[in-house]
């Protein structure tokens, strides 16, 4: 039984599905001006392990996951503006240094992936519609949701504004700008549409020729692909106010209906001590960090706080991270050559999940049984041990590569790159060295790739190498 804490009730609640057979999942996506950060990258791998236990639980094609690309925002336009790039080319290139960035760290791709541009006739249908009910206003070319109507007249009985947030009204006009919009009937009310100039991305509307805000892109790309009502909506922490709670007042009050039923957020990352953000200027780069470390570390890294706790990145922490997958991988060496046992479960690694997702000790449960894979002599341990091993790493989209693969690791950028191709042909002469003899130069080829810092293992199979570490 998978029990997730709710931010609505802010409880850990029993997750049931409302179509067990159509299980959905709606994750709030980059947007696509510069390259992620590890903050950003946080939810994508954490609620990437929601996606896999969802798919084991239910089946891979009864589950469906959307994460969106929020490819119409101001940052976009003043990006593009900076580099003297057009809008189109911006945001294609970004997203697809995205897809590299989270390809690394071994998340599947989502069911769909809409994109804001690819949804403007659903966005201003929604827009229409908030404001045939009375609870929108059209001013000076915008849009405007006025919250006041939604507190007068909730679309469901206690469905008022401020309900996942948990703000009240002092707060909603402490919390608006000092300098309120003139056109705003309500210092809270909030952009639905607003006017474009010519220079900037606009399309026709009853409205005159705008673009939307951010909040209803989600609102409309969450009800194109995944209906009215759906099962989970997930994002960072930082996004319960206003993103969510607006998400929740346009869709409720357009539809009549019950947006989401499960609200996930993960904490913050921290770097010395404060929040990772642009605007502090703390923040690590997953293409810098990937030009270091293996994809597959910093995942690890992600996973080994549990998803709603603060993490502190560190360089060190991440060296850690690296240390535990050596030992899984060479655990994962050692019981090569052993069937594994069938139908073995990955009881461990699934009670934590289902306890809120607790990645923190899913993990103690891997690196119990790949102590097992390294140290027990009993034969059926070891079968077992390793069919767990399997299980829970495809739970935590961990361990999907090879012990050689992951040894013969190395810096995609070192200056001390190792040229693979070039160890297979020293490795060639060495055998036919040795088979004419020639033991010296056996040696000495060796000696040299050890200088290279290249390991060589002579098996029953052959050789094979890895790095040092
Ligand atoms: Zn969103």
């Amino acid at each position: 039984m998978l029990r997730l804490h709710n931010t609505l009730t802010r409880q850990k609640e029993e997750f049931r599905p409302l179509d067990p057979k159509n299980v959905r999942m709606y994750v709030c996506g980059p947007t696509v001006y510069d390259r992620i950060h590890i903050g950003n990258a946080r939810p994508i791998v954490v609620f990437d392990v929601l996606f896999r236990l969802l798919r084991r639980q239910y089946g891979a094609a009864q589950v469906k996951y959307v994460r969106n690309i929020t490819d119409i925002d101001d940052k976009i336009n003043n990006r593009a503006k900076e580099r003297g790039v057009a809008i189109g080319a911006l945001t294609a290139e970004t997203t697809r240094w995205f897809h590299e960035d989270i390809a690394e760290l071994g998340c599947l791709p989502p069911s769909v992936e809409p994109t804001a541009t690819g949804t403007i006739a659903e966005i201003k249908a929604m827009i229409e519609t908030l404001v045939e009910k009375g609870y929108a206003y059209e001013a000076q070319g915008h849009v405007l949701f006025h919250v006041p109507a939604m507190m007068e007249r909730p679309p469901l009985p206690q469905h008022v504004y401020g309900l996942l947030s948990r703000k009240n009204r002092d707060d909603l006009i402490a919390g608006a700008r000092v300098d309120v919009a003139p056109y705003k009937k309500d210092p809270a009310d909030f952009v639905l549409w607003k006017p474009s100039t010519p220079d900037l991305p606009g399309w026709d509307s009853p409205w005159g020729r705008g673009r939307p805000g951010w909040h209803i892109e989600c609102s409309a790309m969450a009800r194109t692909h995944l209906g009215e009502t759906f099962d989970i909506h997930a994002g960072g922490l930082d996004l319960v106010f206003p993103h969510h709670e607006n998400e929740i007042a346009q869709s409720e009050c357009c539809n009549g209906r019950p947006f989401v039923r499960y609200w996930l957020h993960n904490g913050f990352i921290e770097r010395g001590g404060e929040k990772m953000a642009k605007s502090v200027g703390n923040i690590d780069k997953v293409r810098d960090l990937l030009d270091e470390f293996p994809g597959e570390a910093l995942r690890l890294l992600l996973l080994k706080t549990h998803y709603r706790s603060p993490l502190e990145f560190t360089k060190e922490g991440l060296r850690e991270a690296k240390a535990d997958l050596d030992y899984f991988y060479r655990a994962l060496a050692r019981v090569a050559n052993v069937e594994a046992e069938q139908g073995v479960e990955p009881a461990g690694a699934l009670e934590a999940l289902n306890d809120d997702l607790n990645t923190a000790v899913a993990l103690a449960s891997l690196h119990y049984n790949s102590g097992l894979a390294l140290k027990e002599d009993d034969p059926a341990k070891v079968r077992a041990a390793k069919a767990i091993i399997a299980a829970e790493g495809a739970l935590l989209g961990l361990l999907q590569s090879s012990p050689d693969a992951w040894f013969r690791w190395q810096p995609p950028k070192s200056p001390a790159a190792i040229d693979e191709k070039k160890i297979a042909e020293l490795i060639d002469l060495r055998l036919a060295a040795r088979n004419a003899k020639n033991f010296k130069e056996a040696d000495r080829i060796r000696t040299e790739l050890a200088q290279q810092g290249v390991i060589l293992e002579d098996g029953p199979t052959g050789t094979t190498w890895r790095r040092a570490s």
